[in-house]
């Protein structure tokens, strides 16, 4: 299973900027994003629209309300998400699908953004489940509670596997998706945006140390 950003695409000239540019319309500061992306990680903030309201605060501001932000920062994402890359190669994919591997999404990004990067990368053919944004209830279900991950274990119906993310958000989840349902998932860190240290089962960082690990936890059961 696969976070998106920071994972299968690089966001640092979307959403990263998305962010920059809404906390300038509402605070008049132009943080570098280098700065932004600092507070994200170090604070574990993976939803970016909370990020933002966090940066308004942290900047002594009321943030508006949080509709009328999400409206605000979609706006500037639909400008810089033309810039958006793959991280991971659709070959990887192709090669996973070709070895027997089922593949799923577990992601905070709404479905309509979700859509557009999948869409324009031709995605959808190698997942077998997709939770996003919009599977979510609630927010307080968000990443790192362990709800996303549930919901597209069980659409895939398995019984353990690999979750690959790039965020403490992402490790934060699948230790109590394991602690709370007992299954055995377990946390691939894929470092490329990222060289934070993680509590991490395995740490990629390339498409080919990851198709790696990927074989190796499924190769012939013990016993
Ligand atoms: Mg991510």
């Amino acid at each position: 299973m696969f976070d998106v950003d920071g994972v299968i695409i690089d966001v640092r000239d979307s959403y990263h900027r998305a962010v920059q540019e809404t906390l300038k319309h509402y605070t008049g500061a132009l943080l570098p994003l280098e700065r932004i992306r600092e507070f994200k990680f170090s604070r574990g903030i993976n939803n970016d629209w909370d990020l933002t309201v966090a940066l308004i605060r942290e900047l002594g501001y009321e943030p508006p309300p949080y509709d009328e932000l999400v409206e605000v920062f979609e706006a500037y994402y639909d400008e810089f998400k033309e810039h958006e890359k793959l991280l991971l190669p659709r070959e990887l994919f192709e090669t996973l699908k070709e070895e027997g591997f089922t593949l799923g999404v577990v992601t905070g990004r709404p479905l309509r953004d979700l859509s557009y990067a999948f869409d324009r990368f031709k995605l959808w053919e190698f997942f077998d489940a997709v939770v996003c944004e919009d599977d979510v209830p609630a927010p307080e279900l968000r990443k790192p509670h362990p709800f996303p991950l549930h919901a597209c274990v069980e659409a895939l119906g398995a019984e353990g596997g690999v979750y690959v993310g790039d965020q403490r958000a992402d490790a934060e989840m699948v230790l109590s998706y394991r602690k709370l349902y007992g299954k055995d998932v377990k946390f691939l860190h894929y470092a490329v945006v990222l060289p934070e240290e993680l509590p991490a089962h395995f740490r990629a960082a390339s498409p080919e140390e990851l198709l790696r690990i990927a074989r190796l936890e499924a190769g012939p059961a013990p016993g």
